[in-house]
């Protein structure tokens, strides 16, 4: 632990806000240095002069590896964690203490604007591969910031909207990948968003920030506010807020040595907060004892593997790809093939070192003619004659690739779409050059998912590249050629239409409020549950390649543990080298709430020869069977479906599982329904007995007739004595909780 001992309250104060926009305050003479904070997170952004945070000015060259709507397609650990360690090399070079990344915001709607910032619509799978990526990174040396600590889904108002999230869905849905990243990875820091939540600012909540955080998670790090996120920062640091980005020039300051001198903050919270930020910097500093060089060319290659192995493969009727080497002439439409779309606008915008642009990528990858049409213009307009070219050259051709997708100006960071469709100029131009020639290869370069209602069925191939990064071009050519695979599967669902997504009523909600009413119920835990179809389901994506899976045990320990370990077996069946995930799900077919048919619990990636087989182990914990109940995390004994699918519509196999725990009955209260006490061990004791008394009484007993006792499940015990008792209703419970706890002992 760094001394922060000999610090005065002013030197204290200053040093939980920033000395400027990126950097932290230094005090030298006391052993503090000051430490860089930068973007994040798929590419250093360092600016040397003129700073800002949306991706105005500009900053030093940096790998610009694909977004993480890109690399949570490739569903592998192993390669967000090189990927950290290659940004963490870059980070070095550059002095730079803390990478501010990786996001794991839940994907809410398609129309959010930092989609393509955010891996995914599954908590699990954006823990796991933010985790890994933060690991690779901190190994080195550099610490991650994972953000926006939380319920920070959309863009609109995203400064003062209050997200309003009831506590079960907050804790399956919205909090569990930050749970993971922490408890995985412990992020040197995390940084708090800037919305509210339940009425009360992120940066404010002392029930996330430290009740949840600290306490429950063991949260080792400090937390820093989103740039500008911090209002009252007095406030701030009594909830758990630890340092303030960027400078606040003297106000905040003042405003902290003012508070400890007037008693209304104690000096013992910003002495925690003090030491937690010099704590972490000086551990990073100590962990930097491995040389990280960086080298540009590993470093392309390396964004260019992770942009294939994201890259995700829709739809490959008749076997379109891969393409063959030699053969007849290819037409390459679209300007994105000379002017690629490869990383999203905002503040995690990177001055990349090199960019491979597709059509030449292309045109190097074959020996085949390939001509190019630019075909439509990116700002939407249509041009008759440039059409008119490419429908030609398509009709000349031996095969189309057409390259689709979202421009600059359709999605950034700061703002939500209002729709999902594809520019109307590029489906007309799909539509004419199909019509002219039926073999084309549509190529998608977007950050968030996109309506495919008019693409589908158009073109035979759809390959999704999302945001691919600067080698995304070279890695689209060696996909289309079949020198890579395409090895990415759906993160989030692409449904057919904006209006059948979970949040359509409630996006982006309106006077400073957003309410999440379809609570757990994002992505396909929506569609699954409303039985929906949609253009292709989450964990979706084709192979060069095929293969069968057999799941081979489930087992389940003993008896009182919540737990299982499921064995698959993965069998390449197909001709070529290729990669699969193994996705398991978790069904609770019968329990006590509503709960989604079925919720990602397991996956593993693997990568096998033609007809090589392996076997994968997947465990599954408690959490995997739990809900959130008034109890806290809750597993019910009883029946559970665990399911192996290629996606959350294809299963491919399936087994029911008996777990044998407690049953977790809410303690009866005066309030409980006649249901409860029925279903409470104890509870139902006392109740016959009550039954067996006012029997032998001679008096009529309510609970002896099942029809009445059937419709007096829900009504509160007090009023059913109150019926057969008038006025003694609560005498009568009173006397059966007292007896209660007689049973109970
Ligand atoms: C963004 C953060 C980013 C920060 C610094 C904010 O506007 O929300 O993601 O790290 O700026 O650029």
């Amino acid at each position: 632990m760094s001394d922060i001992s000999t610090l005065t309250l002013e030197e204290k104060a200053r040093l939980v806000f920033g000395a400027d926009f990126w950097t932290t305050v230094g005090i030298p003479d006391k052993g503090i240095p000051a430490a860089l904070l930068t973007d994040g997170p798929h590419g250093l952004r360092k600016q040397a002069e003129g700073a800002d945070h949306l991706g105005i000015n500009q900053s030093v060259p940096a790998t610009a590896f694909p977004t993480a709507a890109a690399t949570g397609s490739s569903w592998n650990r192993a390669l967000l964690s090189r990927m950290g360690a290659a940004l963490a090399a870059e980070c070095r070079r550059e002095e730079v203490d803390v990478l501010l990344g990786p996001g794991v915001n839940m994907k809410r709607s398609p129309l959010g604007g930092r989609n393509f910032e955010y891996f995914s619509e599954d908590p699990l799978l954006a823990g796991e591969l933010g985790a890994a990526w933060i690991s690779g990174l901190q190994a080195l040396g550099v610490g991650a910031s994972v953000k926006h600590f939380a319920a920070n889904s959309q863009e609109t108002d995203r400064m003062r909207v209050s997200a309003e999230v009831d506590e079960r869905t907050l804790r399956e849905i919205y909090l569990p990948a930050f749970e993971r990243v922490v408890k995985q990875a412990q992020p040197a820091t995390v940084m708090c968003s800037y919305n509210r939540i339940n009425g009360v600012r992120a940066s404010e909540h002392r029930w996330l920030l430290t009740d949840v955080l600290r306490d429950e998670w063991g949260y080792e790090g400090y937390v820093v506010s989103d740039w500008g996120a911090t209002w009252d920062p007095v406030a701030a640091l009594k909830a758990g807020l630890d340092l303030t980005m960027p400078s606040t020039g003297e106000a905040g300051p003042a405003t902290v040595v003012a508070a400890v001198r007037d008693g209304s903050l104690d000096e013992a919270v910003l002495d925690q907060a003090v030491q937690r930020i010099v704590d972490v910097h000086a551990r990073l500093r100590a962990a930097r004892t491995a040389e990280a060089p960086f080298d540009v060319d590993a470093h392309h290659a390396l964004a260019r593997e992770i942009a294939a192995d994201s890259a995700v493969l829709l739809a490959n009727e008749g076997d379109l790809l891969p393409l063959a080497h030699a053969g007849g002439e290819i037409a390459v439409l679209g300007p994105f093939a000379t002017a690629p779309r490869y990383q999203g606008a905002g503040s995690s915008h990177v001055n990349p070192t090199r960019l491979d642009e597709p059509l030449a990528a292309i045109a190097a990858a074959t020996g085949r003619d390939v001509t190019y049409a630019p075909a439509f213009r990116l700002d939407g307009e249509g041009d008759g004659t440039m059409l008119a070219a490419a429908v030609d050259a398509a009709a000349r051709a031996e095969v189309v690739v057409l390259m689709l997708g979202l421009p600059d100006a359709v999605e950034s960071e700061g703002w939500d779409r209002e729709h999902m469709d594809l520019p109307q100029v590029q489906l007309d131009t799909l539509a004419a050059v199909a019509a002219a020639n039926p073999r084309v290869v549509v190529v998608l370069s977007h950050g968030s998912v996109v309506s495919l209602e008019d693409v589908v069925g158009k073109a035979p191939a759809i390959l999704d590249m999302w945001l691919a990064g600067q080698a995304g071009g070279s890695a689209l050519a060696q996909i289309l050629f079949g020198d890579a695979e395409p090895g990415g599967r759906l993160t989030e669902t692409v449904p057919w239409r904006l209006q059948h997504t979970p949040a359509y009523v409630n996006w982006p909600g309106g006077d400073k409020v957003v309410r999440h009413g379809e609570r757990v119920y994002i992505g396909y835990r929506w569609y699954d549950a409303t039985d929906r179809d949609v253009a292709f389901p989450f964990g979706h994506g084709l192979s060069y390649t095929t293969f069968a899976h057999e799941l081979l045990a489930v087992d389940v320990p003993d008896a009182g543990v919540a737990a299982a370990t499921v064995r698959v077996s993965v069998t390449n069946t197909g001709a070529r080298r290729g990669s699969d995930v193994v996705q398991v799900y978790v069904g609770d077919p019968v329990a006590g709430v509503d709960r989604p048919v079925r919720e990602l619990r397991a996956f593993e990636k693997v990568t096998l020869d033609p007809g090589e087989s392996t076997v994968v182990t997947l465990e599954l914990d408690e959490r995997a069977f739990a809900y959130w109940g008034a109890a806290g995390w809750t597993v019910e004994p009883g029946d559970y479906v665990i399911e192996v699918g290629r996606s959350s519509r294809d299963i491919v196999a399936a087994r029911t599982i008996a777990l044998d725990v407690p049953p977790v009955t809410p303690a009866l209260d005066i309030d409980s329904n006649y249901g409860d006490w029925l279903a409470h061990p104890e509870g139902a004791q006392v109740l016959a007995e009550v039954a067996s008394a006012g029997a032998s009484e001679g008096g009529a007993s309510l609970f002896e007739d099942e029809a009445m006792a059937g419709m007096m499940l829900q009504m509160p015990m007090v009023k059913i004595a109150d019926f057969t008792a008038p006025g003694r209703g609560r005498e009568t419970v009173e006397r059966m909780l007292e007896a209660l706890q007689r049973v109970s002992v």
